[in-house]
Parts: C-alpha cells; structure tokens; sequence
C-alpha cells in the first residue's frame, strides 16, 4: 500500500524522505511534498526518516488526516517532481519545535 504525506510535513519539508525513496515519487509545492501513489513502491524506506513523522503507509493514516490520501494523488498530476534531497523550509526547525519533535 503507497505511503502517504500529512500535514505535518506542511511548513518543514525537511525532504529526507527523498533522498531514501529508491524511485521518484516525492511531488512538491512552497509548503510541503506528497507522495505519488501510482510511483511508490511501498518500501517504507521514507517513513522512519522524517523528522515529524508525517509520512504513513496507506492504510495506517489516523481518522482524522484520512483526506490527505485523496490530496497526494491529486497533487502529484499537477506539481513538479522532487528528486534530489533540498534545503527544508526557513519555517522547519520552528515548525518541528511547535509540532513537539
Ligand atoms: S521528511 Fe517529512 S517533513 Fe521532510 S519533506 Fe519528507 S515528509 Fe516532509
Ligand atoms: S515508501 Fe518507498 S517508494 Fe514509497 S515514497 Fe517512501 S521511500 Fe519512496
């Protein structure tokens, strides 16, 4: 089952999840990445590398993000792809602190 970014991610976008993920799924926009579900490869690689945990496998989304399902694959058919790991956001580190991490 793909992997799927949440809102965490939102205001960070550390990307060290790219720089694991063995194909090119990682989409981006100016606030966060999404992960394509038609490229992920559901190796799970990503998950433990994101600093605010905001990547989950599919069917482990809690109730409450379930919609971020539906976005990452909307999304990915309209943002440009992210390949390479990139500086996080100049939001990141007080994004992270706020979010508990
Ligand atoms: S590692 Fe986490 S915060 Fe960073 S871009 Fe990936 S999902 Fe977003
Ligand atoms: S689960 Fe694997 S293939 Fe899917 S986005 Fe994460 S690192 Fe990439």
């Amino acid at each position: 089952m793909p992997y799927v970014v949440t809102e965490n991610c939102q205001g960070c976008r550390f990307s060290d999840c790219v720089a694991v993920c063995p194909v090119d799924c990682f989409h981006q926009d100016d606030d966060m990445l999404y992960i394509n579900p038609d490229e992920c490869i559901d190796c799970g690689a990503c998950e433990p590398e994101c600093p605010v945990s905001a990547i989950y496998e599919d069917t482990e989304v809690p109730d409450e993000m379930e919609k971020w399902i539906q976005i990452n694959e909307d999304k990915c058919a309209e943002l440009p792809l992210l390949t390479q790991k990139i500086d996080p956001l100049p939001t990141a580190e007080d994004r992270k602190t706020e979010l508990g991490f």
